[in-house]
């Protein structure tokens, strides 16, 4: 029978383990975990903190005993694998309990050693908390268990968020520093600020453009020479694929630092198999390598593995869109594909809608708001991205948005989809219909937008500006310079418009667009303001 080697015993590896079992009966399946624990459930590490998730045992979904049962599988917990040696086909294993080094031969070698959480350096780095294996979690709590009043968290990124939103639940003070402009650094502006937003008004003292220059126990010093004194530091500055047994056993490395991997997650060696956050991915958008530390691609590239390993039929895999969702106190944001930065940045033509859609029928109680935006290939009229920040049903629509990329759905044909309505659940128009409709007005050159950031060289080229909204909304707060011509007498002021170039606006683009229609068909050389007021105001 084959010896099939795993490194790594959680979601990767043991997706890889368990597949193959049930796809090899007789195969000596050996499972090497250096932590307590395997098949734990790391996303939902940050939930324990608050006791959200309640009981420590939920979080530890398998362990060597229940895996043997049910599938035969030999997994040594503690047991770290120092080294492979390719030419004899062996790895070299530190038993972590009994403190001994020893060697076991392998056909197959799977590597899902994960990433490694970025540490601040220096002399008191010992007492810097991360948050990636249970190990980390159980020092955390005890850390929490004299419930101090303060914590420092070192990034803005998923698991920084998650560790704010689970401190603060546990009536802890949280500082949030990170370095960048904005949270979430994957989604655009104008949408990360409802995420800053959210984060401020639950309590937390973020701190944005902010970087630490050194630190002891109790306490940070700020880039501009302020101290915070704390209780606990956390660091979620982010993660680096873990490649140092790839690397010394001379496998190929990726231009991102990770295993590289063909479309069987083969490493430039055939006998050996790289999944998870240590390999590289392909990119959906670009074709290009990334990283994409994402739990259901670890899955799903250890079932392939078993099936290439066991001979089956392999499912080359599909490259990554990076589709991932997070939650702070209600606010969910969610992503796929590219941001508009991103596509702008790589020097890609990229047509941009805004909507602000209710997750069901705004006349149905509860429905709540949302910040759409999709990223659209002007030439193909092919999806790019989408990114919703919102409440409700953010999670659905992107996961569609997810599925029609996929499937190569163009934007105007989201149109078409035919999804599920009722009032507590859409609208007979859903929020993925509404893109697809202004997807095609402006595909189509029925109305044109321009964008928030594109205003200011859009008057300062001389258009007139032009508040469609109502009095009311226009005295609330509008754009410096615009005339209020309310859409409803918008008619009355077509001779004072004629000749000029118009640039109008709403509250979210929807009256914009009829304003523009109008227009429009005056002979008016007008353009409207793509998500309206909210995304310009989002965006300043
Ligand atoms: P891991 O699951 O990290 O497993 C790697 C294992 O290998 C580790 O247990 C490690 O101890 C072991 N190992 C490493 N080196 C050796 C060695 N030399 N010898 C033996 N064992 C070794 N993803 C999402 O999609 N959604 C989420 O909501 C989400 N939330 C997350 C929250 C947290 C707190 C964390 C930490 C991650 C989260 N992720 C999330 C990411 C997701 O968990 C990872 O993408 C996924 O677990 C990667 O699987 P993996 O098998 O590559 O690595």
């Amino acid at each position: 029978p084959k010896k099939i080697v795993v490194i790594g015993g959680v979601a990767g590896g043991m997706s890889a383990a368990t597949r193959l079992r049930r796809l090899d009966e007789t195969a000596h399946i050996l499972v090497l975990e250096r932590s307590g624990y395997v098949s734990y459930a790391n996303c939902g590490l940050p939930y324990h903190l608050s006791e959200t998730i309640e009981k420590r045992s939920l979080l530890i979904l398998q362990n060597p005993i229940t895996l043997g049962a049910r599938f035969n599988l030999d997994v040594r917990v503690r047991h770290e694998v120092l080294s492979i040696d390719r030419q004899s086909k062996t790895v070299t294993i530190y038993d972590r309990v009994w403190k001994v080094t020893y060697v076991e031969k392998y056909d197959y070698l799977v590597l899902s050693p994960g990433a490694k959480a970025t540490m601040p350096e220096g002399p008191d780095a010992k007492w810097i908390l991360a948050m990636r294996t249970v190990e980390d979690m159980d020092k955390a709590i005890a850390w929490l268990y004299p419930n101090p009043e303060h914590a420092v968290i070192l990034g803005g990124g998923f698991i920084g968020l998650e560790l704010a939103e689970n401190l603060i639940k546990r009536g802890m003070k949280v500082t949030l520093i990170h370095r960048g402009k904005q949270l979430l650094s994957y989604l655009d502006p104008e949408l990360a600020i409802a995420v800053a937003q959210r984060v401020r008004a639950s309590g937390v003292d973020l701190r944005l453009e902010s970087s630490i220059t050194s630190f002891t126990r109790n306490s940070v010093t700020l880039a501009d020479g302020e101290v915070i004194s704390t209780d606990v530091i956390f660091s979620a500055l982010g993660v680096k694929p873990e490649v140092h047994l790839a690397e010394e056993a001379g496998l190929k490395i990726g231009h991102n630092g990770g295993i590289w991997v063909d479309n069987e997650q083969r490493t430039s060696d055939p006998n050996i198999f790289a999944v998870g956050d240590a390999a590289e991915k392909i990119d959906a958008i670009s074709g290009d390598e990334r990283l994409a530390t994402l739990a259901g691609l670890a899955n799903r590239h250890g079932h392939s593995v078993a099936n290439a390993i066991a001979g089956a039929r392999t499912v080359p895999a599909t490259p990554t869109l990076g589709t991932s969702i997070l939650s702070f106190d209600g606010l969910v944001a969610a992503t796929v594909g590219w941001s508009e930065k991103a596509l702008r940045a790589a020097g890609r033509p990229v047509r941009v809608i805004h909507t602000h859609p209710a997750d069901h029928a705004a006349y149905y109680p509860g429905a709540q708001t949302m910040r759409f935006k999709l990223m659209v290939d002007p030439e193909t009229d092919l999806i790019l991205g989408a990114q919703a920040v919102g409440g409700h049903g953010v999670d659905k629509r992107i996961d569609v948005i997810s599925t029609a990329i996929f499937a190569g759905i163009t934007a105007s044909d989201l149109a078409q989809l035919e999804l599920a309505y009722d009032p507590q659940h859409g609208s007979a128009k859903d929020p993925i219909n509404m893109l697809g409709y202004v997807n095609r007005n402006i595909a189509e050159g029925l109305t044109k937008v321009i964008e928030w950031h594109e205003l200011d060289s859009a008057l300062d080229s001389g258009a007139v500006l032009v508040d469609v909204r109502t009095e009311g909304e226009y005295k609330y707060g509008h754009i410096e310079g615009s005339l209020s011509f309310p859409i409803d007498v918008l008619r009355e002021h077509i001779r004072e418009l004629s000749g000029q170039k118009v640039v109008v606006y709403c509250q979210v683009g929807q009256r914009g667009h009829t304003a523009a229609r109008i227009l429009a068909q005056e002979g008016i050389d007008v353009v409207n303001l793509n998500g309206g007021y909210l995304t310009w105001k989002a965006g300043m």
